[in-house]
């Protein structure tokens, strides 16, 4: 459902991604890990067309983006994008929230939204925080909303960029959950994330990125009880 190929991207001078070429399979599960600064975040920004790149190509879902405006709309649709920072209109309610983009961006009746937003609160047990605003919400809940919010547009690809690094620790587990049984429902995903036990109970691949390369790309078993280079030892290191 991605293909990316040979995709460099520079900021002015600064080479930030190099000859970065990855491949996500439907229904699979990809942790991203590296160091600060590696690039991660501008990877995954440019898989949902939030960032260009210079050289390369990209597929998201049959859609090769190539500089127009149809490509990237189609882009965007397939991908659902959750960030360290929750994101959420602060003055709409958590139903709302869900709503307005289904309502304005695909026309959807609005029962019909209502109907699946609930579904979908359901799922990231937040039923009985409907109708408050993210204000009112902890970390946690926020970014359960964020994370429903993004699955009403129904995409093909989940991407998230670091989702729990910003709560604090006991709120940690519950976001991990929400994540871990969307994975056992089949969603495609790349994940940007130092929760190491995470991507050993959930990914099917570890892709460790260092200065804008792809260094290593492993199975979880393999990455972590055997790390092919030094830099990946020495990242595991770090945060372990
Ligand atoms: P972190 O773990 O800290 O989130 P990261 O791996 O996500 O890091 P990126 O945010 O992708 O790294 O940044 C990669 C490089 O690109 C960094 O050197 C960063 O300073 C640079 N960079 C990122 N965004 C911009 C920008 N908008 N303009 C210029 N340089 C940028
Ligand atoms: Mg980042």
């Amino acid at each position: 459902v991605v293909s990316m190929q040979a995709v460099n991207k520079w900021f002015g001078k600064h080479h930030v991604l190099r000859d970065v070429s990855l491949g996500l399979a439907a229904g699979e599960r990809i942790v991203l890990c590296g160091p600060s600064g590696s690039g991660k975040s501008t990877l995954i920004r440019c898989i949902n067309g939030l960032e260009g790149f210079q050289e390369g190509t990209l597929t998201v879902c049959g859609a090769t983006l190539d500089g127009t405006q149809e490509r990237l709309a189609e882009v965007r649709s397939h991908t659902g994008m959750v960030f360290q920072n929750f994101n959420l209109f602060p003055h709409l309610s958590v139903m709302d929230n869900l709503t307005l983009g289904a309502i304005y961006a695909r026309g959807e009746p609005e029962d019909a939204a209502t109907e699946r937003a609930k579904g979908l609160l359901e799922r990231v047990q937040l039923t009985s925080q409907t109708w408050k605003y993210p204000g009112q919400l902890s970390g946690g809940q926020r970014q359960r909303v964020a994370i429903a919010r993004a699955l009403m547009l129904e995409p093909e690809v989940m991407l998230f960029d670091e989702p729990t690094s910003a709560l604090d620790p006991e709120m940690v587990h519950e976001v991990l959950g929400v994540m871990e049984e969307l994975a056992q429902s089949g969603q495609s995903m790349i994940v940007v994330t130092h929760e190491m036990g995470f991507a050993r109970r959930v990914s099917d691949l570890v892709v460790f990125m260092d200065q804008g390369e792809i260094v290593e790309a492993a199975p979880p078993e393999t990455f972590f009880s055997a790390p092919a280079t030094d830099r990946a030892r020495g990242f595991l290191g770090q945060i372990s």
